[in-house]
């Protein structure tokens, strides 16, 4: 299974905590208004990339502590990145998707992915609720889910640093 990939930012200090490596998906179906990556909307855009590949380019800068699936929709894909995601998590990498569907909407594949994950950023980008001070995310509706917590207990838990949330 393959994936199809815009690009991979290597040195992302925006995307969640520490110096990460951003893989933007290509394509998404959510057309939120406003949306800062309108070039990453079409599913026929960016390149194929193997799991094998993806987790090889991961691996070049070796200071690199984080991962972010973002995009796009990385949930359109996945199936084929359960597998990316298994490997960075054995091989100690934290790990946060961003999703424009809520957390309660996902199934599937999409559910297993997501509980793969340290973090999910969830919901699309609300214009009106736009944020320039919130840490790493973009409007005020979307929220940053500690995904261990929320599993076991059965419901969307806010991520807390120092007891609070961001
Ligand atoms: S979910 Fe993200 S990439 Fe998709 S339309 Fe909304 S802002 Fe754009």
């Amino acid at each position: 299974m393959t994936l199809r990939v815009a690009s991979v930012l290597h040195d992302s200090v925006t995307d969640g905590p520490g110096l990460r490596a951003a893989v933007f998906l290509q394509g998404c179906p959510h057309h939120c208004e406003g949306c800062q990556n309108p070039g990453l909307l079409g599913y026929e855009g960016g390149t194929v990339w193997t799991a094998a590949e993806l987790l090889a380019e991961i691996a070049r800068n070796p200071l690199t502590a984080g991962v972010t699936f973002t995009g796009g929709e990385p949930m359109e894909q996945a199936a084929a990145l359960i597998p990316v995601a298994e490997r960075l998590k054995e091989r100690g990498y934290d790990l946060w998707i961003y999703t424009g569907y809520l957390w309660e909407r996902l199934d599937g594949a999409k559910s297993e992915l997501a509980g793969l994950a340290d973090v999910v950023v969830d919901g699309p980008y609300d214009a009106a609720r736009r944020s320039l001070t919130l840490p790493w995310r973009g409007s005020a509706n979307q929220r940053l889910i500690d995904v261990k917590k929320s599993l076991a207990e059965g419901k969307a838990l806010e991520l807390l640093i120092a007891g609070r949330a961001l």
